[in-house]
C-alpha cells in the first residue's frame, strides 16, 4: 500500500528530499506521491512536521 499525502500538508518539501524513490512531487495545491512508485518505506512520514503523509 502506498502513503498518501493529507491537505494538512504546509508543502514545505522535506518528504520529496528524503524519499528514496523520488517518488513525491509538488502537486498544484500539495505536495503528492505516486502512488506507483511509492514503496512505503515510511520516511516522508517521519520526517513530516505536520504528520500529512498516511499509510493508504
Ligand atoms: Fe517515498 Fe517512502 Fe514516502 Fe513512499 S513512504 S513516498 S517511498 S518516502
Ligand atoms: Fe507536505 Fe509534510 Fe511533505 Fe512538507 S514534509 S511537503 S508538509 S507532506
Amino acid at each position: 500500500m502506498a502513503y498518501k499525502i493529507k491537505e494538512d500538508c504546509i508543502s514545505c518539501g522535506a518528504c520529496a528530499d528524503v524519499c528514496p524513490v523520488q517518488a513525491i512531487s509538488e502537486g498544484e495545491a500539495i505536495y503528492v506521491i505516486d502512488e506507483n512508485t511509492c514503496i512505503s518505506c515510511g520516511a516522508c512520514a517521519d520526517t513530516c512536521p505536520v504528520g500529512a503523509p498516511e499509510e493508504n
